[in-house]
């Protein structure tokens, strides 16, 4: 390991004794009791837990204390009781099909288990899987698992992930087990913790990679798992690997992005392909990640994450949820004290240079996740697989599943654009694939609306929203592909609140749901909508999306966003003007006058 053991106080440098002081003497005044009992559940944990894997949540959460700083309910229901330590407590519930009661529904989703009432009264599986990359197998585990315990689909999330639903109680330990069986996990996967590790999906198949990102991918996923004090942080977190393949991994909506870039000869490091890493996106916050002015071989990225991960854990905001995500430790302590922070933990020194001083990124091709396309092994291409916004039936993945083997090398490449991807497919083989495909009634065929559509779960699974977002999103899809066919790619994300799963602000047009008022035989009532935003945008194109409409029902949306895209077309500079470009060239009042 590169990063100093927290643990082993011989190993310490003077800035982390001088910390470690601090941390001490604030956990002594929680210990003394002298600060109310507000804080009881942190000041009642026993000296033996500042030596373990706990010592340095243990560490910050005294610091708050000390600063005078009331811990949230979640802070002290992790203090009291590691959501690991809850095995027996989980069978005992299973057996008696119980669902969690208070705090222990927040530690439940440390195993990747959410109880998502009041909008189902069932548990929500969430997995997760390294770089969104598995095998046949898997699928078909994954398959039978959502027949036999929970409802008979699954959804893949926009972090290149899936999703269970419908789960009984008494079924809890079947799914958690049963992942386990067929080499996948849910641990992790949901509350203060380091989410889905997410790569380039072409990751190893892509003509124009810089580099491979899936053993990166697996070896962040595997040090995760492995490390106790990755978990419970002061809220949730997100990595990304980009390899720089056409199909882009999203890195600037990450907390940490890690993208992968070509320095040539002549530069102050020697010429090769390193790593530049992004801090704190969070887009439904407003905010990309940033450039740290720095760039990382490959084989440092896992050490330099745990560093920045460990920084995160020491200053994270622990009295107010809506502050403690890493963006605002960032905002606070700004990037190059952030990284002088980082550079104490590392035994290696960071190394500064100018992303001008690196080539630019290779281009993305923005639906290049859909159709088939050659890969960097002759004879061999990959297939993009639309499904509607990630909704896949058990025949089908079974289907996909059968497909992958006996056409590709059993690969499955889930992406953050809810859709798969099947590679190794030999070029002779494209038709029967394009039949079997079809045969399992999922679509390899572009669609200038379907390519890009996503959203997340919304009202029908998720106490958060205020709309159907996945049903609204396939009502927009069914209405406008029929009437509309776009010569360039566009993206329509459907969020439903302000948590922002789908990503709404980097949305060419991106909705985010909201309870619209209207009157109904004189009554006044609420019924679902959206507010509607455009022009957001990641990578080259990256920018927040502007509200244009608000308080859209959601059965006019497919007609505004017919509308929206009709307005484009008529009214773009040319031909080669994007929706991004058209729509960022606009005043707020153009846009309402011209696509309306
Ligand atoms: Fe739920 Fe809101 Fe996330 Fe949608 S954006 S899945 S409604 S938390």
């Amino acid at each position: 390991m590169n990063v100093q053991k927290m643990n082993d106080l011989t190993e310490f440098s003077d800035e982390q004794k001088k910390y470690l002081e601090g941390f001490t003497s604030g956990l002594s005044i929680a210990r003394s009791g002298g600060l109310g009992s507000s804080n009881s559940a942190a000041a009642a944990k026993p000296t033996t837990a500042t030596t373990g894997p706990e010592a340095l949540h243990d560490q910050a959460r005294a610091n708050t204390i000390a600063a005078a700083g009331k811990l949230v309910a979640e802070e002290k229901a992790k203090a009291d009781k590691h959501p690991f330590e809850m095995w027996d407590e989980m069978r005992a519930n299973a057996a008696a099909a119980k669902f969690p009661k208070g705090t222990d529904v927040f530690l439940y989703k440390y195993h990747g288990m959410f109880h998502v009432a009041p909008a189902q009264d069932s548990f929500m599986c969430r997995l997760r899987i390294a770089g969104g990359i598995m095998k046949s197998y898997q699928l078909r585990g994954v398959a039978d698992i959502a027949e036999k315990f929970a409802g008979p689909f699954a959804h893949i999330t926009t972090r290149a992930n899936f999703q269970l639903r419908e789960i009984p109680p008494a079924n809890v330990i079947h799914v958690l087990t049963g992942l386990d069986d067929c080499g996948l996990t849910s641990k992790g996967a949901g509350a203060d913790n380091i989410r889905n590790v997410t790569g380039s999906p072409t990751a190893g198949i892509d003509p124009q990679e810089l580099i491979d990102t899936q053993p990166l991918c697996a070896e962040m996923h595997h040090y995760i798992l492995n490390h106790r004090e990755m978990y419970g942080l002061p809220r949730k977190f997100n990595i990304a690997f980009d390899g720089g393949g056409k199909v882009a991994a999203l890195d600037d909506t990450n907390d940490i992005g890690f993208f992968a870039v070509t320095v040539g000869e002549g530069k102050s490091v020697p010429a090769g392909v390193y790593f530049r890493m992004r801090l704190g996106g969070i887009t439904g916050h407003h905010d990309f990640a940033r450039d740290c002015g720095i760039v990382i071989a490959p084989s440092d990225c896992v050490a330099v994450a745990e560093a920045v991960v460990r920084v995160f854990i020491s200053e994270g905001d622990r009295t107010n949820r809506q502050k403690a995500r890493m963006k605002y430790v960032l905002d606070r302590l700004g990037h190059d004290q952030y990284l002088k922070r980082v550079q104490a933990l590392l035994s290696f020194p960071l190394v500064s240079l100018a992303e001008s001083e690196c080539e630019p990124r290779p281009a993305v091709a923005k639906h290049g996740h859909v159709d088939f396309h050659p890969q960097k092994q002759a004879g061999r291409v990959y297939v993009g697989i639309l499904t509607p916004v990630g909704k896949l039936t058990c025949a089908q993945m079974h289907g996909l599943a059968d497909i992958a083997d006996k056409f590709g090398s059993g690969t499955i490449r889930l992406t953050v654009w809810q859709n798969l991807i099947i590679s190794d497919i030999a070029t002779e083989n494209i038709d029967l694939v394009k039949a079997a495909i079809e045969a399992v009634g999922l679509s390899w065929k572009t669609n200038s609306i379907r390519n890009g559509l996503i959203a997340c779960t919304g009202s029908a699974g998720c106490k958060f929203g205020a709309s159907d977002t996945k049903a609204n999103a396939m009502q927009i899809a069914e209405y406008v592909e029929t009437r509309i066919q776009l010569d360039s790619p566009v993206n329509i994300h459907l969020t439903g609140c302000h948590h922002s799963c789908a990503q709404h602000y980097i949305g060419d047009i991106g909705l985010i749901a909201a309870k619209v008022d209207t009157s109904v035989n004189g009554d006044d009532e609420q019924v679902e909508g959206y507010h509607v935003h455009v022009g957001g945008g990641y990578g080259t194109e990256q920018g927040i999306a502007r509200e244009v409409f608000r308080d859209v029902k959601a059965v006019d949306a497919p007609v505004l966003i017919e509308k929206m895209l009709r307005g484009y077309m008529a009214n773009r500079a040319d031909a080669s003007e994007s929706f991004h470009a058209f729509s960022n060239r606009l005043t707020v009042d153009e846009l309402k006058e011209k696509c309306a």
